[in-house]
Order: C-alpha cells, then sequence, then structure tokens
C-alpha cells in the first residue's frame, strides 16, 4: 500500500484550494495520506487540512524561516520526512513547480509532472504539447516518486475528515544563498486566478491598461478572479501573473468569460477544464467559439456596459 505525503500550500491565513486537489489525486493513488505545513502559528491551517476527507495526519513543521515559501528552504524539511513514504506530491502551482524538481533532485529521482489521471500507483496520464497529447508516464516499482497534481483536473475533497495534527521542529536551519524578499501579487482583494469559481479574462482587443479597467469592473461586480491573454499581458495592460495558458496559468473555473480573445492553443490549453466557457469576439470566425459553449459576436467596449447594466 502507498504511503502518500502531500505538500500542503496556503498564504499564512488559509489552505490553498489545490491541497485539496492533491488530496483528491492521492485518493486515486490509494493509500495513508498525509499533509506537511510549513510556516509559524499555522494551527488553524493545520486543522483545516487536518479536516480534508481521507487524510490520516497534519505534520505542521513550525519555524520563523519557513513561513514564506522558499523551495530551498523547504525542500531539505520536506527530504528529511520524505524516508517513510511512497510519494511526495505538490500542486502544479507557481509553488508546487518551483518546490517539486528540488526535492526530486535531493531524493535523486525524476519528478513525475502535471498528473492529470492514476492509472495506477506508479503508472500516470499527464498532457504534452499544450495538451494536445496525453502520455503515460510510469516510474519503476521501487522508486519513490515525486509528482506535481495538475490541479485543474482535479475536484477537491470536502471536510469530512478526520485528521490528527502533529506538531514538529524544523530539522535545518535557513539557506544562506536565497532569500524571500517579497511577494508582489496583482488582483489585490479579488479570489485567486487559480481557485476562484469564475474569471472574467481580457484579450489584446482591450487596448490599453485603462481599457484593462472594463474587466477589473466587470470582475468585481460578479465577484470574480481576472486573468488574461499572453498579448494582453506582453502589451503591459495588466501584470504577467494573470496569464492564462500554457505559460501561465491553467485553470478550472466553472465559468470563464473571454473578451477580446481570440482562442490561440496556448491560451486554449489554460482553459480546457472550464466549466462554461463564454466567449465575446467582434470576429465571427475567431476560433475561441470552436471551443465556447456560448459565443457572442459583438464590439466588447458594448458588451460589457450592456452586462453591466443587466447586473442592476
Ligand atoms: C510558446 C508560446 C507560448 C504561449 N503561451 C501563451 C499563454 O500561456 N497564454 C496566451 O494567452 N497566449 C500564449 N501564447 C500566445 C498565443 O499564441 C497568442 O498570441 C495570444 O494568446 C493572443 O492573445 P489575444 O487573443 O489577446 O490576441 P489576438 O490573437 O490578437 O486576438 C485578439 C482578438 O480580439 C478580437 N477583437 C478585437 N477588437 C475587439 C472588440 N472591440 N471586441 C471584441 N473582440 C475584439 C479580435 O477579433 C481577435 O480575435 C503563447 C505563444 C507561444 C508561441
Amino acid at each position: 500500500m502507498s504511503n502518500i505525503l502531500i505538500i500542503g500550500e496556503h498564504d499564512g491565513q488559509t489552505l490553498n484550494l489545490a491541497t485539496a486537489k492533491c488530496v483528491r489525486c492521492a485518493q486515486a493513488i490509494g493509500g495513508e495520506i498525509d499533509i506537511v505545513l510549513f510556516g509559524s502559528g499555522i494551527e488553524s491551517i493545520a486543522a483545516e487540512a487536518a479536516a480534508l476527507a481521507s487524510v490520516r495526519k497534519v505534520i505542521a513543521v513550525n519555524a520563523d524561516h519557513l513561513a514564506t515559501p522558499l523551495a530551498a528552504n523547504w525542500a531539505p524539511e520536506v527530504v528529511a520526512l520524505a524516508g517513510d513514504y511512497s510519494h511526495v506530491l505538490g500542486p502544479s502551482t507557481t509553488l508546487g513547480r518551483d518546490l517539486m524538481p528540488r526535492i526530486a533532485a535531493l531524493l535523486g529521482v525524476n519528478q513525475v509532472s502535471d498528473i492529470m489521471e492514476v492509472s495506477a500507483p506508479n503508472l500516470f496520464k499527464r498532457p504534452i504539447y499544450a495538451g494536445n497529447a496525453i502520455v503515460d508516464v510510469q516510474c519503476a516499482e521501487d522508486q519513490k516518486i515525486v509528482a506535481t497534481v495538475r490541479a485543474a483536473s482535479w475536484q477537491a475533497v470536502d471536510n469530512s475528515g478526520s485528521g490528527s495534527v502533529e506538531q514538529r521542529t524544523a530539522t535545518g536551519t535557513p539557506v544562506a544563498h536565497s532569500r524571500y524578499v517579497g511577494l508582489e501579487a496583482g488582483g489585490g482583494e479579488r479570489p485567486d486566478l487559480q481557485s476562484a469559481s469564475r474569471v472574467v479574462s481580457g484579450g489584446r482587443a482591450l487596448g490599453s491598461p485603462e481599457n484593462f479597467e472594463l474587466i477589473y469592473h466587470l470582475a468585481d461586480r460578479l465577484g470574480a478572479g481576472v486573468g488574461a491573454s499572453r498579448a494582453a499581458v506582453d502589451a503591459g495592460y495588466c501584470p504577467n501573473d494573470m496569464q492564462v495558458g500554457q505559460t501561465g496559468k491553467i485553470i478550472a473555473p466553472d465559468l470563464y468569460l473571454a473578451f477580446g480573445i481570440s482562442g490561440a492553443i496556448q491560451h486554449i490549453t489554460g482553459i480546457k477544464d472550464a466549466g462554461t466557457i463564454v466567449a465575446i469576439n467582434k470576429d465571427s470566425e475567431a476560433p475561441i467559439f470552436e471551443v465556447s459553449d456560448i459565443g457572442l459576436v459583438g464590439d466588447l467596449f458594448k458588451v460589457i456596459p450592456e452586462m453591466e447594466a443587466l447586473l442592476g
């Protein structure tokens, strides 16, 4: 039977939804599931993690230098715990993509990336070529598996669990060669793009940062997160952490509204798992209409005010 350790992601206040999605992936692998959390003053987050369905135990490693997600500090702590586990999983978020390869390297194994399906405890499916092909990745039976979980492919587990919480102290000391400078995130109080149930996204057609305010405004009316195409990001209309797609974020909101986005394959790969895709584009031939559930041929500068008027 597998013993699975999941690296819990949090912002110091609450657990990121991606952790509950990793638990769902761990359920598919089968076996005992533990979560490790790093930080200081993380009692309430540990309780949140322990309540996730199927979680046996939460290991809360407390240390001031672990309070910020610096992979160079976290990875050796994970490696110190990894001996007891057959699998070490992390989300394919910015944190996981930074941390998990470092853990894999320290353990001397290749990382399995972006698990979207589990065929067997050592056999996984993952997308390649912007999601145009799916490959099977098989690990040796006796190999420790270090992997990232493609959050968009998994439903979060519910809070019906009753795991225990074990407090531990850090085994290492802060590294000298790297230090955490700060976090700059766009979006302010808006829902996090990767876990928002609704996302409003804008493309090159917005034309300027001032016009992109229309997207922010509509998103706020809908309680939605904000996304963008790479063209909008490259043109400086919005910060690059809003980019959706192959080289941006892979998201799976219930509702995705795309304004003035053509639907390039690299963008579509980021929204394949969205529930309902609504596209607004003035070109009826735009490729985004091939993947949208609802398509509206029109000028976004007219459509957005009309939508806002309908919202009252
Ligand atoms: C290796 C690689 C990785 C990439 N990764 C990503 C990625 O992660 N994410 C990503 O998004 N792109 C990515 N791209 C870029 C991608 O190929 C496209 O260039 C980009 O997505 C286009 O952005 P866009 O749809 O905003 O712009 P455009 O393709 O220029 O489309 C603008 C659309 O707006 C419509 N429009 C114009 N005016 C209006 C109006 N007034 N009202 C309504 N509609 C209007 C037009 O009809 C058009 O369809 C990548 C490219 C490469 C090569």
